[in-house]
């Protein structure tokens, strides 16, 4: 079944590809990628029903990517069409990236700024094109474009084109794009706007839903603490377990192997060595199995993890997960907390969120649709200030999703970050400053 690839290596796909995916550091295939990737290869028409957040232009990229495999010709081959200019960018950048080792050619069409060196740039010859409709067709009008190689579209987001009444421009590129061809429809909803345009642009289309999983957040017991940092995450993580009487069993998940390597180093100080052990990809496969096997069998109590460990682990009675970080792959929050509350235990799921990952925190609730209890850090556990780097890593990345929300946002990375939140921000300095010596507080900012 098309379930049970977990492994980018079990699609098919070249070297080339497999060495971008690593390096962006996706592990393993998202459901989404699992179930469409081997569809869009087989040729199928595809409907895919997804939100943003699931990995949904991986898995209309990746196979496009294959299939159009080198630069060829002067004509474009494959067309993405998209509802937003930030959209578009978003798209071209992960195209960009994924095809970083091949010599595939992708441009850009979207309003927002004159149509010449966008016009330049397709006459200077392309395979791929990533657009909103109303520009691709500009562009089209200017006889700059020819559409006679396109052999596969994929409409983005269909939702969204529709409520921006995008209909007729759609039409227009399908009127001028040959009628062989591979279609592929994503949507985050199916209103009866999609449901029609769906029936009238695919032809026996296989489907594919990744389900917003409610269940399992159900039958858990939900907490998150706003942390202002990776220090005070650390002292509140070892603060938890200490209480070793209900935090029998405890899955702490990270977002990077990296970070997993150092709340591993740090907790190993702390904890008996027989209690801890950490697993991610890197970790050869027997060391991977022999901790699983350990914290199975109740013979360790921590374990620290990546979202590799995350899927298809049985493990019954964890009594706790934490989500040391927030997963950028929303449904990953889902797969995480599943850990726990199993098989009828009641489970009790921990989150740690500084400012920026709250704002992932948002369309987590969304997916679950239920806020996510917030709790009070206890007054025992040291809050540390937040270091240059690492304040500049969370405005940098608040930046980065406010650009994506907002088409109109124009970067405020020199913004006063604190602004927005200010009880939050004096709560946290006077806690961090409690007690501390009275120099070294005053360093210049640097701007
Ligand atoms: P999307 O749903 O396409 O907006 O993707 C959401 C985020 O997930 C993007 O930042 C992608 O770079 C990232 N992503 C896509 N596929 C994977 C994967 N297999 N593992 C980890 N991250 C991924």
């Amino acid at each position: 079944m098309a379930q049970d690839i977990n492994k980018f290596e079990d699609f098919k796909l070249n070297k080339q590809l497999l060495n971008a995916i690593e390096e962006q550091g996706y592990e393993h295939p998202t459901p989404i990628q699992q179930k469409a990737i081997p569809l869009i290869q087989a040729g199928h028409d595809l409907l895919g029903i997804a939100q943003t957040g699931t990995g949904k232009t991986a898995a209309f990229t990746l196979p496009l990517l294959y299939k159009l495999r080198y630069a060829q010709g002067s004509s474009p081959r494959a067309i993405i069409l998209t509802p937003t200019r930030e959209l578009a960018i978003q798209i071209e950048d992960e195209v960009n990236k994924l095809s970083t080792y091949t010599d595939l050619r992708t441009v850009a069409l979207y309003g927002g700024k004159g149509p010449k060196s966008q016009k330049e740039a397709v006459e200077a010859g392309c395979d791929l094109i990533v657009a909103t409709p109303g520009r691709l067709i500009d562009i089209y009008k200017t006889g700059a474009l020819l559409m006679k190689e396109i052999k596969t579209l994929v409409i983005d987001e269909a939702d969204k084109m529709m409520d921006m009444g995008f209909m007729p421009k759609i039409r227009n590129v399908l009127e001028v794009i040959p009628v062989k061809r591979q279609n592929l429809l994503f949507s985050a909803t199916m209103p009866d706007k999609v449901v029609k345009l769906s029936e009238e642009f695919l032809e026996w289309p296989e489907r594919v839903e990744v389900t917003p999983q409610a269940t399992a957040a159900e039958t858990v017991e939900q907490l998150l603490y706003e942390v202002p940092n990776l220090k005070t995450k650390i002292n509140l993580l070892e603060h938890l377990l200490q209480d070793k009487e209900s935090w029998t069993r405890v899955i702490v998940f990270t977002k990077t192997r990296e970070t997993a390597n150092n709340v591993y180093k740090y907790l190993s100080r702390k904890l008996h060595d027989d209690e801890l052990r950490v697993i991610h990809a890197n970790k050869g496969q027997n060391t991977r199995t022999n901790a699983m096997d350990n914290f199975k069998e109740g013979n360790i109590r921590v374990l620290v993890a990546t979202d590799v460990a995350s899927r298809g682990i049985d493990v019954a009675e964890v009594s706790h997960v934490v989500n040391f970080d927030i997963p950028l792959i929303h449904e990953d929050y889902v797969h995480r907390i599943g850990r726990t509350g199993r098989a009828e235990h009641t489970g009790v799921a921990i989150s740690f969120a500084n400012e920026a990952e709250l704002f992932h925190v948002k369309h987590i609730e969304k997916l679950i649709r239920q806020p996510i209890p917030r709790g009070r850090i206890p007054d025992e556990v040291k809050i540390e200030k937040t270091d240059f780097a690492e304040k500049q890593l969370i405005a940098r990345e608040i930046d980065l999703i406010k650009r994506r929300e907002n088409p109109n946002f124009k970067g405020a990375f020199h913004e006063k970050k604190r602004k927005k939140d200010p009880k939050a921000q004096s709560h946290w300095d006077a806690r961090s400053n409690k007690g501390k010596r009275k120099s070294g507080n005053k360093g210049k900012r640097r701007r």
